[in-house]
């Protein structure tokens, strides 16, 4: 299975053929997605005990399977959070595969993790913590804001007084999932306070005062978020710090999609008090231009990190070699086995320099604000709010929630965009909009006035 034949020679030729177009396209299909039974119907039985052969295998996955995905970095794909990953960032990805690097201690992985701890330097530096920060790269925003509520608990149950408490955290409703998904994880009840808009340290101020006793006693930490993922809303970021300070709570920024704008000298002063946070999220999958997957999670005291999280395996303290001791990102998440996910980064930074990044951005923070341009001269459409970051929320005037599913589906359906509608709260009731996202500065004017222009 492993030995080295003519077949494979082809094989990798083949597939680095495909990886090659993949990465000189300008544009490929959007890709749509089949049924399971539909797939399986196309491609038969491929797992059996003699194998189908890499060849046919791999012209089942160019022909149909390829083409069941989605890809995130089409320039008229602006749903959810789509991506862009750079061209050097994606090759540098097929170099981490192929170098087989176990990246959770420096031992086995030294010269990975000195790249990735390179590329978080430069993260940390846009986040104006104190000395002493530090992150890693984690799978994504999910494990980094799940690393970062553990490493809260644990230094807050730290003082015996809580130690059989159930924690409790404060956050808002424009607050990502995982947040609520990663409180069940870490078994702490979370109190939302009910705004979508930016919550404000008068916010936090008065859920605090609204607290009973013994919530206030399980109360240990606030998550603000930089970025809403919904609509681009940055929490009032130095308000929230005061608070926190003032309360001795911990105070963490979830910045999974808005940290990359920190880059952005136009959008920089709107985190301002992000310096002041214990910990920080930011995802380099999402506006860093990496390719999946790839988080981070930032502390500003790693050693708070290292103590709830580090494994210490008892095979670990036998290496004699000094170049063996070093940096272990498996100390600071909850990862063990880890791919030096952040390795990609760090080669498309050191590619293009920062100031690449800064250029990028901006892109995509312009393009929303053009699109916001091109709504108020449209009358068949009008802005729910201003653009913010790279989000923009709209309406087409008189249309109803099928109106916006359907639109969404033919337009995927005829391969031409990817625009997915989004609810907001319109006083007490939830309305159907319809949602832009940039990321990719490859998005075009004439991409959005086509989209806006398949909405008469
Ligand atoms: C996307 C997102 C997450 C989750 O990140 P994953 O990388 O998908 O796990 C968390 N928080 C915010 C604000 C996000 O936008």
């Amino acid at each position: 299975m492993h030995k080295i034949d003519i077949d494979l020679v082809e094989m990798t030729l083949d597939v680095m053929k495909y990886a090659i177009n993949r990465i000189s396209a300008v544009e490929h299909p959007i890709g749509k997605p089949k049924k399971e039974e539909e797939l399986k119907a196309l491609v038969g039985e491929t797992v059996t005990p003699e194998g189908v052969g890499g060849e046919y295998a791999f012209k089942l996955w160019r022909k149909y399977l390829s083409k069941a995905n989605v890809p995130v970095d089409h320039p008229r794909n602006l749903a959810f959070v789509p991506a862009s990953p750079t061209r050097a960032a994606v090759m540098f990805d097929l170099v981490t595969s192929v170098s087989s690097i176990h990246g959770a201690y420096w031992m086995e992985g030294a010269g990975g993790i000195f790249c990735e701890n390179e590329a978080m330097r430069w993260m940390v530096s846009l986040t104006g913590l104190p000395d002493g920060a530090f992150g890693v790269f984690t799978s994504g925003g999910t494990a980094a804001n799940l690393s970062a509520i553990v490493t809260a608990r644990e230094f807050w149950r730290k003082d015996d007084t809580y130690k059989r408490e159930k924690g409790l955290i404060i956050t808002s409703i424009g607050a990502h999932s995982s947040i609520k998904a990663m409180a069940k994880v870490a078994d702490v009840d979370i109190l939302l306070v009910d705004t979508e808009e930016k919550l404000t340290g008068e916010d936090l101020r008065t859920t605090i005062d609204s607290l009973s006793f013994y919530q206030r006693k399980r109360l240990f930490a606030v998550v603000a978020t930089g970025g809403t993922t919904n609509a681009g809303i940055i929490d009032d970021l130095d308000g929230i710090a005061t608070v926190c300070e003032r309360e001795k709570l911990w105070f963490h920024v979830d910045a999974a999609y808005g940290g990359g704008a920190l880059v952005a000298d136009s959008a920089r002063h709107l985190f301002n008090g992000i310096e002041r946070a214990d910990s920080i999220t930011i995802d380099p999958h999402k506006w860093m231009f990496s390719p999946y997957d790839c988080g981070a999670v930032i502390y500003k005291k790693p050693e708070l990190a290292k103590e709830a999280h580090s494994q210490q395996g008892s095979y670990l303290d036998i290496f004699k070699d000094e170049g063996a001791h070093g940096f272990n990102p498996t100390d600071y998440q909850i990862q063990l086995t880890r791919r030096v996910r952040g390795l990609p980064l760090w080669f498309s930074l050191a590619t293009h320099g920062t100031d690449s990044y800064k250029v990028a951005v901006e892109r995509g923070l312009e393009l929303a604000q053009i699109a916001g341009k091109m709504i108020e001269e449209n009358p068949n459409v009008e802005l729910v709010r201003e653009p913010s970051l790279s989000c923009v929320l709209f309406r087409r005037i008189g249309w109803q929630p099928e109106d916006y599913k359907h639109w969404t589906y033919e337009n995927h359906k005829s391969g031409f965009a990817l625009v997915t509608p989004t609810k907001w709260k319109n006083g007490d009731t939830f309305e159907t909009v319809s949602r832009f996202c940039f990321i990719n500065p490859d998005t075009t004017e004439k991409d959005i006035q086509m989209i806006l222009d398949s909405m008469e």
